[in-house]
């Protein structure tokens, strides 16, 4: 194909389109992935944290928390969102200094740079009943996909390999890289659409203890220790793919209950006035 330009800025619009094209680095779970944590936690949450997302989410012309789940990733390809989109995108993963997977703030979350920091300052901003409404309904939708990419073990990998982007992988004879491979391909090899898969792991979960972010990171982080998610060789076979979705499965229904957890605890609360009158 020959495409012949009439002037530099035609030149750059090119670029600019192409760049748009690119896979995203870090772009977390896919699609899929992040609605389906976002359906499963809406389906948890109690009656009360559930009108109060409602009346949330009409600010942002939502109706469900799967409809802003990946507002995060998606404004990186809106001209308009491009300053927040860059000031953001290191809240999307935290990258270890090494597989003890130990997270310590000054080395890794430096200036609160990380997912691990940034759930903490969106829930605060969310439980904040003074805040304005629209400030808290921003505060959601970032809260509801990071808290997805948190259960992504390969957004809280290493720093070394950027957390599998620079970890090259060969899928069906082209070209990728693990982190990718873990955003889309391993829930993708299920083959359902992401509402039928989400129904499908509707179990409930029992969690033996509530666990706060940071722990919720090295869990992850050890994971990609532990697991067998960085492959034998570069290939990535369907053996490999069906080893991992038990894995990828079980993180996104983790994912879900904590976020409900999280949720009620920001939102379903009785304000200390009412229970005194109940
Ligand atoms: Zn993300």
């Amino acid at each position: 194909m020959t495409i012949i330009f009439r002037s530099s800025g035609e030149i750059l619009r090119f670029a600019f389109l192409l760049i748009l094209m690119l896979p995203s680095i870090a772009s977390a779970w896919g699609p899929t992935g992040h609605r389906m944590v976002a359906s499963l936690a809406d389906n948890q949450v109690t009656a009360k944290t559930h009108a109060e997302l409602q009346r949330l989410l009409g600010n942002l012309g939502a109706s469900s928390l799967a409809d802003i789940a990946n507002w995060a990733d998606a404004m990186r390809s809106d001209p308009a969102q491009r300053e927040l989109s860059r000031a953001t995108s290191r809240l999307h993963y935290v990258n270890f200094s090494d597989s003890r997977c130990h997270y310590d703030p000054a080395r890794i979350c430096a200036d609160g740079q990380c997912v691990v920091a940034a759930i903490n300052h969106y829930a605060a901003v969310l439980g904040d009943r003074d805040a304005a409404d629209a400030t808290r309904a921003d505060a959601l939708r970032f809260l509801v996909h990071l808290v997805g990419d948190a259960h992504q073990p390969l957004h809280a990998g290493y720093r070394q390999d950027r957390g599998g982007n620079n970890h090259q992988v060969r899928v069906n004879g082209k070209g990728s890289n693990l982190h990718a491979v873990w955003d889309t391909q391993v829930l993708a090899s299920r083959h359902l659409r992401w509402n039928e898969y989400a129904r499908r792991l509707e179990r409930p979960l029992i969690v033996d203890r509530e666990m706060d972010p940071i722990e919720w990171a090295e869990q992850s982080c050890r994971i990609t220790r532990d697991d067998g998610v960085y492959p034998q060789g570069r290939k990535i076979d369907k053996a490999y793919l069906d080893r991992m979705r038990p894995i990828a499965e079980h993180q996104i229904r983790l994912a879900a209950k904590r976020l409900a957890d999280l949720l009620d605890r920001l939102l379903g609360q009785r304000s200390t006035k009412a229970r005194s009158i109940t």
